[in-house]
């Protein structure tokens, strides 16, 4: 019971939040190891995402001043995803534990002690999920909540309504090691680590300083990656379009005929208009099917993990008779 800690933020041109953050977290902490929750060796790592600002020299400051503050600067913007992952690896063997938060806090700290708790429970993946949208935009609410559902019909097993703040043991943190995709969209793949896991509910507030660092374009893009790096159904669809406007042609095809028997055509009409749906349903179809090829190569490429076992009841197998 008395695990090494780890937090893990992400800051992309965070130098406003940063004191503040590092503060709250630091205290937290020491109120943690000092309710005999986790280790002294507990740290928190600030992944600097090549800002343009003074985030990456705050942060060095920082870990001048105390060794419970990690700093890592990636060389160039790499993206939220990419910053949290290279801090998820960085920990990982490192620590017992790691939680994983926004460098804006915007995410209730004081979940933590119920995360750690959970995991004490049993939980190598703790998901902090939010119990409200109050402090969203209408526009934001909508989208957010229509994206969820989506996501969901589209086959991708995704937490509703958790963003990136989390909890993983080291073991999770091992099995999430095993995914070597690049194309990065973590909500969607630490669930396919596996594990027991549990979920913690708090409400999240609003961004005390600096702006968002998700314009709608960040925020379209992530939407996207994560549709199209967790599911092939959009491939999918287009088979089913084909096999739906072919099936749309034979009924065309029935009225076409019975026009044409009625003399209500120009001649030309009947075999022009038969062609083109019957071709555009061979055509979607054609495609569906290059696609269902396509889809596997996709997953074969990503060389995602078979199999994560989470435990062997002999390190050595040799059986004796
Ligand atoms: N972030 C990052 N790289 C980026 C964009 C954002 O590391 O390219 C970090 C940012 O510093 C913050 C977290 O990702 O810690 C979430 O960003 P933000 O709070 O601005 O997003 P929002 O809460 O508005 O969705
Ligand atoms: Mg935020």
């Amino acid at each position: 019971m008395n695990e090494i800690l780890a937090i893990v933020v992400p800051c992309y041109n965070e130098e406003e939040m940063l004191d503040y953050t590092a503060k709250k977290l630091k205290d937290k902490l020491n109120d943690l190891s000092s309710k005999v929750q986790i280790s002294k060796k507990s740290y928190i790592v600030f992944v600097d995402d090549g800002s343009t600002d003074q985030t990456w020299e705050k942060i060095s400051e920082l870990s001048k001043k105390s060794s419970i503050f990690v700093g890592i600067k990636l060389t160039k913007n790499q993206g939220h995803q990419n910053a949290l992952l290279a801090g998820l690896m960085s920990v990982k063997n490192q620590c017992d534990i790691s939680i994983s938060i926004d460098a804006d806090l915007q995410d209730d700290i004081n979940c933590f002690e119920d995360m750690i708790n959970k995991f004490h429970e049993g939980s190598e993946i703790v998901y902090g999920v939010r119990n409200n949208r109050h402090s969203d935009s209408v526009f934001k609410k909508i989208t957010a909540q229509s994206y969820y559902k989506v996501l969901r019909i589209l086959g991708a097993n995704i937490v509703y309504n958790h963003a990136d703040f989390r909890l993983m043991s080291n073991k999770a943190l091992e099995g999430l090691s095993s995914f070597s995709e690049v194309n990065l969209f973590l909500r969607g793949l630490v669930p396919m680590v596996g594990y027991s896991s549990s979920s913690v509910y708090y409400t999240r507030d609003e961004r005390l300083a600096g702006e968002s660092k998700y314009p709608l374009k960040k925020m379209l893009f992530l939407a996207f990656e994560g549709i199209t790096s967790l599911s092939v159904s959009l491939l999918r669809f287009i088979t089913l379009l084909g096999v739906a406007v072919s099936l749309i042609s034979i009924l065309m095809l029935f009225y076409i005929l019975i026009r044409h028997f009625q003399d209500k055509t120009i001649s030309g009409w009947s075999s022009l208009i038969v062609s083109v749906w019957f071709l555009g349903g061979i055509i979607l179809f054609s495609l569906g099917i290059i696609g269902e090829y396509v889809g596997k190569i996709y997953l074969e490429t990503k060389k995602r993990p078979r199999y994560i076992i989470e435990e062997i009841t002999h390190s050595e197998m040799n059986g004796e008779l």
